[in-house]
């Protein structure tokens, strides 16, 4: 799994309403990618924010503001674990 993917399921994860597979997927991207566990929490304070206020839908740019930044620091430091 890449930061992508993991981005792309990452409020389904935070909902609890993955399958066991997936979410076992996104557990196993967490254990080595810091970056991502950085923005799981963040987005996850967030949510946390927001249900507090009764507000159930995220601003529609906050995933793509999360992306964007998730995806230059993984491109500004390659891991060796991903494929050239
Ligand atoms: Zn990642």
């Amino acid at each position: 799994m890449k930061c992508n993917d993991f981005l792309k399921e990452l409020t389904d994860y935070l909902d609890g309403s993955l399958s066991e597979g997936l979410k076992a997927e996104l557990d196993e991207h967490l254990h080595w990618c810091r970056e991502c566990h950085v923005v799981m929490n963040t987005t996850k304070k967030t949510i946390e924010i927001y249900r507090d206020n009764k507000i159930y839908e995220l601003p529609d740019n906050l995933r793509t503001r999360l992306q964007d930044a998730i995806m230059t620091k993984c491109k500004g430091h390659k891991s060796s674990k991903e494929p050239s």
